[in-house]
């Protein structure tokens, strides 16, 4: 078999977790590849069209990736406060992935698109290398340590990990949304509607100085339309779409709303559910619009532009590592020896089987430990993104944006420490990480460290008892 190179890191999977840990390794001077199976870079943030960072930015990649798309004018970089907490304004999709392909350039880091890493080639218990499967066929990648950035754990599985999929009672995941966007949309006769309507909705969040459509731009948010919905469908409407409410928000384009509606239960890593998913969601997108264009204010004249290029998995393997992230856990903000970022996401689950979801704030966040993101049994690997290691309930904070990037920090440096020691993974101590997070002003989640004055002044009411779907 042909090796492709050798390096000291390889990160798998170029979703916003792989792009933070392959441009923090490089930049600790590991010579880094970052594999990726699709054509373009950035996973759910890009592709997906998962623009608006549920939580507080506690990653300095990725704060300095949404700094470089306000310098674009993709994205305005304000905080905000909704119902679930503070979070940190919406980007351009297509602005986030320029400012991508800028980093990792500047990085150093080498690009392998279209790739699949397909299996990996073990030492004892340890990574050593993968085998990926590209157009010219397959070939090895030989490294010094690894990154599982995939979203699936695929590395990790390929290895012989141990995962949990979907929740304990019947192990159905949360189900596949893509989003769609519509252009010239009238978002003041939209917030008009939204207000006229307001006991219908749990969420308008826009800019109270806002008159014109610009003003609108990345500053909207809106959750709720269930009476009207469940109206219409009395009345005759034929809502294909197993989801009771929608949320929407505004993109970079005056008029641009970007819709969160469609549903489809399946199995992510399931070939057949994927491709039906890929159908089913489009019809499903196509039934939301007509619904809009007919009973929702400033839809009239809208153009419907896109379902996400990237299907919307939401939930997959969820990798048993040294210790799982539980649900007490997020929910009573613990704090971890071993933190390596302090995460305010709220718990976010939409309802698997079902058409409900939940948002709940988890006030000024609970610490990520490192053992999280060390799967069971497997040497010179970590996890990064959403497959660490955490309970169904607790994925639903840990799979958001904020999180996975955080991990993807801590990885990055893991894997370049490890590459530089000349040590697998295991050989690294996690106080060795924090040292460097800490230079690098990362709030870290250990039960010595304080909370940042911004999350301290979180006015939302916190969700003490738990709600279960
Ligand atoms: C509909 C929806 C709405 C969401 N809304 C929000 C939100 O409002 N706020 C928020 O913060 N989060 C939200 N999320 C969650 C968040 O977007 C994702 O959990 C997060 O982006 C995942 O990042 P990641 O890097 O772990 O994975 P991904 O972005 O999925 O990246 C993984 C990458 O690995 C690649 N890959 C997979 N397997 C292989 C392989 N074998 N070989 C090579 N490459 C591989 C994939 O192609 C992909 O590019 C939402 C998710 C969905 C689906």
């Amino acid at each position: 078999m042909q090796l492709f190179g050798s390096y000291d890191v390889v990160v798998t999977g170029a979703g916003s977790a792989g792009i933070v840990a392959a441009i923090r390794a490089a930049r600790e001077g590991a010579s880094v590849l970052l594999v990726e199976g699709t054509g373009f870079l950035g996973g759910l943030i890009t592709g997906g069209r998962l623009t608006k960072p549920t939580g507080l930015i506690n990653s300095p990649v990725f704060h300095e990736m949404l700094d470089r798309c306000v310098g674009y004018k993709g994205a305005d970089g304000r905080v905000r406060e909704s119902y679930w907490g503070k979070y940190t304004g919406t980007f351009d999709a297509e602005v986030m992935q320029r400012v991508i392909i800028e980093m990792v350039e500047e990085a150093g880091v080498e690009v392998l698109l279209r790739a699949s890493v397909v299996q990996t080639v073990m030492q004892d218990d340890a990574v050593c290398g993968l085998i990926v499967r590209a157009k010219s066929g397959e070939s090895l990648v030989l490294g010094k340590a690894f990154v599982d950035a995939s979203g699936d754990g695929d590395v990790a599985a390929l290895s012989g990990g141990h995962f949990k999929l979907g929740r304990e009672a019947d192990g159905l995941t949360q189900p596949i949304t893509s989003y769609f966007r519509v252009l010239n949309v009238d978002v003041p006769a939209l917030i008009a509607d939204c207000e006229a309507h307001r006991d219908d909705m749990w969420e308008v969040v826009y800019p109270a100085e806002a008159t014109l459509n610009e003003d609108f731009a990345m500053a909207v948010l809106l959750t709720g339309f269930q009476q009207r919905i469940k109206d219409k469908v009395r009345e005759g409407f034929d809502w294909i779409i197993p989801k009771d409410h929608i949320t929407m928000k505004t993109g970079l384009m005056p008029g641009e709303i970007s819709v969160n509606v469609t549903r489809y239960q399946g199995n992510g890593l399931n070939d057949r559910d994927l491709s039906r998913a890929e159908i089913e969601i489009r019809k499903q997108a196509y039934c939301a619009f007509d619904f809009l264009q007919r009973y929702v204010g400033g839809f009239a004249d809208a153009i419907f532009l896109e379902v996400a290029p990237k299907l919307g998995v939401r939930e997959t393997r969820r990798i048993v590592g040294a210790y799982e992230i539980t649900e007490a856990d997020v929910r009573g903000n613990r704090r971890f020896e071993d933190g390596i970022g302090l995460c305010n996401s709220p718990v976010d689950v939409h309802e698997p089987g079902g058409s409900r979801a939940i948002m709940d704030h988890v006030g000024v966040g609970y610490g990520i430990p490192y053992r999280a993101m060390i799967p069971q049994d497997i040497d010179n690997l970590i996890i990064a993104g959403r497959c660490i290691s955490a309970d169904a309930i607790a994925f639903g904070s840990t799979r958001n944006v904020p999180a996975c990037t955080m991990t993807g920090e801590a990885a990055g440096i893991a894997t370049a420490l490890a590459a530089g020691q000349g040590q697998r993974t295991s050989g690294i101590h996690v106080s060795q990480i924090q040292a460097r997070l800490r230079e690098l002003q990362v709030w870290l989640g250990t039960p010595d460290s304080d909370v940042p004055a911004i999350l301290a002044t979180t006015t939302g009411s916190v969700s003490v008892e738990a709600t279960h779907l």
